[in-house]
């Protein structure tokens, strides 16, 4: 607390200052009311004004009325050496907080100090919390008026909104018309009506656990509409937070990249069977490759060639083979659908899959499973030896976790294998068995 104490007493003013040389309140010290008045001009801080009023010739209710002008809400206290003031009208008008009659002991000035001390603090205390509460409802306008601005914008937005749970508690209008779904259809359903059973499901969990952490998520996620169509889009996700930073829900900004996502997979997919193509498998088998690698995980390649393929062709017809190729390549596809499996055409009658993570004893269990898949399929082939059905060999190398081969030669080893394969007879599976060193 800032005090402009004015007294013409030295011996007081010695008193004064001995007694309040070391504490908490600023004092300061002048012998006269101009003197007074001039410093109250100048400087805003002063809480609390002492002032003698025994001054020859002073205009005391003018001097008072003239502090009371400067500093409307300043504590004012008077000393005199006169009992008469106490019951000055002007004084309580001018709302003198304490008459201090003189002499006076040192501790009844302190204690009239300390008791203003602890009103000021108490002012400031409800000042500060009135400010707050000014603020908070401020802020909460502030936001509302934002949020009516924002709304018609967020319409033309693929936006929803979810509560904890994941719950969706609002969603844009052109979002829902994309989707194919009436928004009450939609309010109150999780986002899942409209995910890609396929999907990552690695990507869900990192986008869970991102968000839950107050963080926000940025990311490609294949989803369908509606209609069963594939809609692809980047998503931004974030929390939602109170006033006081607790999530409250999760909203999410999305773009529509579906026409780039189709352009992609074209360009990784072969026309005839929906599969990767040979183009897609150089990319994704050096990548799958190192990834097994970084998770020590082992890696399979199985290289697969129809049986006898020229001779069905010349008997058939190209359009009937081309037919026997779409029903081979669909079992490959059901038995590729983990999230780390690939299923290939790498031209002509050769496919390929390549799939990680496959336990030593599940090898052959999963190879023949294919093959036999294939022969099951009894697509009628007179011409293939004594098997009487569209067959294929399977030329398989298992990447071990202790291996180092390169890609080159991971190929090199699984066509080995699947020309083993062939000699043996066709319709057989083989496992290329590495040399040991
Ligand atoms: P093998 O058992 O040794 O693999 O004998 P194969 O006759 O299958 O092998 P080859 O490489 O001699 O012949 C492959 C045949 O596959 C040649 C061609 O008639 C047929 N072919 C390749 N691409 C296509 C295609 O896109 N459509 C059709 N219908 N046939 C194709
Ligand atoms: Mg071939
Ligand atoms: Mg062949």
């Amino acid at each position: 607390m800032n005090i402009l104490y004015i007294e013409s007493n030295n011996k007081l003013v010695d008193l004064i200052n001995k007694n309040y040389s070391n504490i908490s309140h600023e004092i300061i010290l002048v012998n006269n009311p101009t003197d007074a008045l001039l410093l109250l001009e100048q400087t805003k801080k002063i809480d609390l004004i002492i002032t003698e009023i025994d001054f020859p010739e002073l205009n005391i209710i003018a001097y008072l009325r003239k502090i009371r002008e400067l500093k409307k809400d300043i504590f004012i206290v008077v000393t005199s050496k006169l009992d008469i003031y106490s019951s000055f009208q002007d004084f309580q008008d001018l709302k003198i907080s304490a008459i201090l009659k003189k002499p006076f002991p040192i501790n009844k000035l302190k204690n009239i100090i300390n008791q203003i001390d602890e009103k000021i603090n108490i002012i400031l205390n409800k000042y500060e919390i009135e400010k707050l509460k000014e603020n908070c409802l401020n802020l909460q306008i502030l936001n509302q008026e934002l949020n009516s601005f924002i709304k018609p914008f967020k319409e033309f937005l693929f936006y929803s909104e979810t509560d904890l749970e994941g719950n969706i508690v609002e969603i844009s209008d052109s979002f829902c018309e994309l989707l194919g779904f009436k928004k009450e259809e939609v309010l109150g359903k999780k986002h899942s009506i409209i995910k890609y059973p396929l999907e990552n499901p690695l990507k869900y969990i990192d986008l869970w656990q991102t968000v839950s952490k107050g963080k926000i998520w940025i990311g490609e996620l294949q989803c369908k509409n509606k209609f069963g169509h594939d809609i692809w889009f980047k998503s931004i996700i974030f929390p939602k937070k109170d006033i006081n930073g607790n999530i409250i829900g999760y909203g999410a900004k999305r773009q529509n990249i579906t026409d780039r996502k189709i352009a992609e997979l074209q360009s990784i997919t072969d026309d005839l069977t929906g599969l990767y193509n040979k183009r897609f498998f150089k990319q994704i088998f050096l990548s799958e490759r190192n990834r097994a690698k970084r998770n020590k995980k082992n890696l399979l390649l199985l290289m697969l060639d129809i049986d006898n393929f020229k001779k069905y062709n010349d008997m058939y017809g190209h359009f009937e083979g081309d037919k026997a190729l779409k029903k081979v390549a669909s079992v490959l596809k059901r038995n590729s659908k983990r999230a780390n499996d690939f299923a290939f055409r790498l031209g002509g009658e050769e496919f390929a899959i390549v799939t990680s993570n496959i336990s030593y004893e599940k090898i052959v269990t999963y190879c023949e499973r294919i093959r036999e898949s294939i022969l099951n399929l009894k697509i009628l082939h007179k011409d293939n030896t004594d098997i009487g059905f569209i067959s294929v060999s399977i030329g398989v190398f298992n990447l071990e976790i202790e291996d180092s081969y390169n890609c080159d030669e991971i190929y090199k080893f699984a066509d080995i294998a699947l020309y083993e394969a062939k000699n043996l007879g066709r319709n057989k599976v083989l496992i290329y068995k590495k040399q040991n060193v």
